[in-house]
């Protein structure tokens, strides 16, 4: 039997899983991945704290290009540009032809441009690929004030690189609240305190609409939808990503917002699979297919998918959404679904995460209790459902996010320290650490459900 030929386009976090899974269940088929970008794998979401000069960029490569030999996989540098389903094969920008037995298109997403004048123009960045944040720390170094545009986390990551670079860092956000989607009042406003020591100007409820350049076509102002001009010399965009379907383009492969892919995570031509911010998952939660830019959820997919394409048929169970991030020094991590509808009447609340339009964060046309503690920097908010806690968003001291995240993934019953809800503050920190520590991981197995 002929070895099977499996081509992976995309060498980040869903494709190169994807193909170590594979390797380990084929040991004889041969493993092509087209990477785009002239590297080993890197990991996306060490981008911000490379631009915070937190790690050099070498720390940022995840694989070594030794680890693609070891593990006998041929890492091809090349944009993948078109794709033939009938005959099987993938086509490179430079003209070379790839037969497939089996494809997964892993080509992530990227940022948005803003969709007003002036994203052309010298000046304007994004946090979205290593050569650009390479770019963007170049210009840290020239540029004297800036202004961000964007309300999600790489905009305040973004924020926060070039304050620490010493530029004069000016955030705007067209509402009032910072990571409003997210974040509660006194969330939004510990976080503000710390961008303020940091002497970021935030302006609130300021919205860009246009970036003018100079006559060498260099950034040197925004005008504001009241139509003052502010003056900067770079502008930083983080408005969201887009997934990179172009590859599937004339293709009958379907889409939607990103490929559509079923519980194997095959498309819908027979074959052809995706992963990670380029696939949309099929959710039997909700039935419908969803978007989900999370660096752990692209690994999932990637493992899941690659057992699919060895031929073992496993159903990809998307997990509880999970994202820790430090900003401005502050520690803030977020699991399964943390802003329930408070009331009948209110619309049902769509949750996001604001790192791109990722979906995962959903609430559901149910009811929630939820509870509340809050010293000095650190705040914790828990959200029940019924005996089930099914969301929590923690800042600051994260010494329970790991139980946390443990009781909302198993679906451990809560019901024990329910009535503690209420006595809210730090004894809400101690009943959970006491619910932890009474069941620890081997014991908390009796309390899943059956
Ligand atoms: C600044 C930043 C911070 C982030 N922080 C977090 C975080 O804290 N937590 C979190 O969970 N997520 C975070 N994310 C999101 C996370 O990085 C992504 O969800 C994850 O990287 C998706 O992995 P992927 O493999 O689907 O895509 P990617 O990692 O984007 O990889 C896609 C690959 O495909 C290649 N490619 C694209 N098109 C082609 C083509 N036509 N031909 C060949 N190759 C192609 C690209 O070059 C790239 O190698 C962050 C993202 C950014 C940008």
């Amino acid at each position: 039997m002929q070895p099977i030929r499996y081509v992976i386009v995309g060498n980040g976090a869903a494709g190169v899983t994807a193909a170590e899974t594979i390797r380990q269940h084929d040991s004889v088929g041969e493993i092509t991945i087209i990477s785009a970008e002239p590297f080993p794998m890197y990991s996306r979401p060490g981008l911000a704290y490379v631009f915070l000069n937190e790690i050099s960029k070498e720390q940022v490569f995840a694989r070594q290009p030794e680890w693609y030999q070891q593990m006998r996989l041929n890492l091809l540098f090349g944009k993948a540009v078109s794709l033939d389903v009938d005959r099987q094969a993938v086509q490179l920008e430079d003209g070379r032809i790839l037969p497939y037995d089996r494809l997964l298109i892993a080509t992530g997403a990227r940022a948005v441009p803003p969709p007003y004048a002036g994203a052309d123009l010298k000046g304007v960045h994004y946090l979205d690929t290593l050569a650009g944040t390479k770019e963007l720390m170049k210009q840290a170094k020239r540029r004297r004030r800036a202004v961000v545009v964007g309300g999600g986390i790489t905009a305040l990551e973004m924020t926060e690189g070039l304050a620490h670079h010493g530029v004069d860092t000016h955030y705007f956000l067209r509402r009032d609240r910072l990571w409003g989607k997210v974040f509660n009042d006194t969330e939004a406003k510990i976080l503000e305190g710390r961008m303020r020591q940091q002497h970021v100007h935030i302006h609130y409820n300021t919205e860009a609409v246009e970036i003018l350049g100079d006559r060498r076509g260099r950034v040197r102002a925004v005008r504001l939808k009241d139509g003052k001009e502010f003056k900067c010399n770079l502008v930083g965009i983080a408005i969201g990503v887009r997934p990179s379907i172009d590859l599937v383009k004339d293709t009958p492969i379907e889409t939607d917002r990103a490929i559509l892919v079923d519980e194997t995570m095959q498309s819908s031509v027979r074959n052809v699979y995706a992963a990670g911010d380029c696939a949309q998952v099929y959710d039997p939660w909700t039935e419908q297919h969803m978007l989900d830019i999370l660096w752990p959820s692209a690994v999932a997919e990637g493992h899941a998918v690659a057992l699919n394409m060895v031929g073992k048929h496993r159903a990809y169970k998307k997990g509880s959404p999970f994202n820790a991030c430090l900003l401005f020094g502050l520690h803030i991590s977020t699991m399964g679904q943390i802003n329930p509808r408070r009331d009948e009447d209110e619309p049902e609340i769509h949750q996001y995460l604001s790192r791109g339009s990722s979906e995962v964060w959903y609430t559901y046309p149910r009811h929630y209790a939820s509870a509340w503690a809050e010293e000095g920097d650190n705040t914790i908010r828990l959200v029940m459902d019924g005996d089930y806690l099914v969301g929590a968003l923690l800042v600051g001291d994260q010494t329970i996010a790991d139980p946390l995240r443990y009781i909302i993934e198993n679906r451990v019953n809560f019901r024990e320290i329910h009535s503690d809800f209420s006595i809210g503050g730090l004894a809400l920190k101690r009943s959970v650490q006491r619910f932890w520590s009474k069941s620890n991981q081997s014991q908390a197995e009796s309390y899943l459900n059956p």
